[in-house]
């Protein structure tokens, strides 16, 4: 049976509520992070930009075309813009037919993003979490691509676009930006809140284990 998509109410209301569960978890915090998810195959419902994520409500949010992020139905308050984010959530939809993206400022990721050095993948291995990726088990050397930071959010989107070409990376639903973050994806707002949670478990564990290591050498 074909799954029934939800209501673009149930959806804005769900939206919300990641929101306020990301907020809490540290990874939108200081109005910096998002999230969109598609509502239906050409439209795609996103939050604004530049406001406290955790206040942001269904009558906040902005519905863009898919193909290329122009705003169809701006937000009901006139003095929102829509998230910085548009033209990377949609280069990710597009390129990895995601259904929902979301945007993390969370410490977490900045320091593992740390951890790959001029390379450009985070290799991430040893961990049974692995296996909450779709596709991922947990014997995976996962390879999570790791993309330096510009002075403009938008700016990224072109490195993006590239880095989601290259086959080493085909398997993550993630890419970590320098000094700055990290995008993380599912096909609908229930997996990218899986994949979220358990990217940002991983970012947390090889930061720990590096800690640990530096650690038992300095000691
Ligand atoms: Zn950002």
């Amino acid at each position: 049976m074909k799954k029934k998509s939800p209501s673009s109410r149930k959806q804005a209301d769900q939206l919300c509520r990641w929101l306020r569960l990301f907020y809490t978890k540290g990874w939108v915090t200081g109005t910096g992070g998002g999230i969109c998810t598609a509502m239906g195959p050409e439209t795609v419902l996103m939050a604004p930009t530049g406001v406290h994520k955790e206040e942001v409500t269904p009558s906040d949010l902005f519905v863009v075309r898919r193909r290329d992020g122009t705003v169809l139905r701006p937000a009901r308050n006139r003095s929102l813009a829509v998230s910085e984010c548009n033209p990377i959530f949609c280069t990710v939809m597009n390129l990895r037919g995601a259904g929902s993206v979301m945007h993390s400022h969370a410490l977490s990721a900045v320091l593992a993003a740390d951890l790959a050095g001029p390379r450009d993948f985070l290799i991430i291995d040893e961990l049974e979490m692995l296996k909450g990726i779709r596709g991922v088990s947990n014997q995976a050397k996962h390879a999570v691509p790791v993309i330096p930071n510009t002075a403009r959010e938008r700016e990224l989107t072109d490195q993006v676009r590239r880095v989601l070409e290259v086959p080493a990376g085909a398997e993550s639903f993630c890419i970590l930006v320098r000094n700055h973050g990290a995008y993380i994806w599912g096909d609908d707002l229930w997996e990218t809140k899986r994949h979220a949670e358990i990217y940002h478990f991983l970012f947390e564990a090889v930061n720990a284990r590096q800690d640990r290591l530096r650690g038992s050498r300095e000691g």
